[in-house]
């Protein structure tokens, strides 16, 4: 590895290079690096851990692949979606909601148990909210905005109409509250949720599957 890229060498081949750009995805887990380079066949270059001389080695490149590849990935990458509903038997609606949400994560949930809290900022006279905190980890090509639609799809599918009025009534609200450290400021998508840490109906839930 160096500034330009990476290059291979094998015993009676010619050596290889690759540059940074035609890495389209790198992806970590606890064992090393897989790094993805879209050619005539679909190929990936693994390289394990053990392989460098020190974790500091390794972390080093790390640094450097992501500033030179967009498409980094952790496989420990969490995604937390709140789940919440008002309207309608809200209990059955978040176990259903909640059994949707698995097709969207590589690795099974982790799921919090039921919350039933009162409404905060509500119009008056509104039903208690049933609450959960569900954490997926992301299929290799999910983005905080991909998800986000498929999140709202789900609150459609669910009976979800655009909003009238301000937090009003809804049968299913899915926020996502982080998509590991993924930062966004645009209009439709605040990460981290910007008003999830003030909310005991997030950090409830939140510290049964996530104590730390
Ligand atoms: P709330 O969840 O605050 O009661 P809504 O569910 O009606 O309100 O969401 C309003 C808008 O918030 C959505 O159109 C969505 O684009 C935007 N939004 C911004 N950041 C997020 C986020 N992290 N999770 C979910 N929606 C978000
Ligand atoms: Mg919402």
């Amino acid at each position: 590895f160096d500034e330009g890229g990476f290059s291979l060498t094998s015993e009676g081949h010619a050596k290889s290079s690759y540059n940074w750009s035609s890495i389209k995805r790198v992806v970590e887990n606890s064992g090393g690096l897989f790094i993805y380079i879209p050619r005539w066949i679909d190929c990936y270059f693994w390289f394990p851990k053990v392989a460098f001389a020190s974790e500091n080695d390794y972390r080093d490149l790390i640094n450097l692949i992501k500033a030179r590849v967009r498409k980094f990935q952790t496989l420990d990458t969490k995604i937390f979606v709140a789940l919440g509903s008002n309207l309608g038997n809200s209990r059955e609606i978040i176990f259903q909601a909640i059994g949707r949400l698995r097709k969207f994560s590589r690795e099974p949930l982790l799921k919090s148990s039921l919350w039933q809290t009162t409404p905060v900022d509500c119009p008056p006279d509104s039903p208690a909210f049933v609450n959960a905190m569900a954490v997926l980890i992301p299929f290799p090509n999910e983005t905080p905005e991909s998800l986000l639609e498929k999140l709202q799809q789900l609150e459609k599918e669910f009976g979800r109409q655009s909003k009238k009025i301000l937090n009003e009534p809804r049968p299913l609200d899915l926020d996502l509250i982080a998509f590991g450290n993924e930062i966004r400021a645009s209009e439709k998508l605040t990460l981290p949720h910007p008003r999830a840490h003030e909310r005991r109906f997030v950090l409830q839930p939140l510290a049964e599957i996530a104590p730390d």
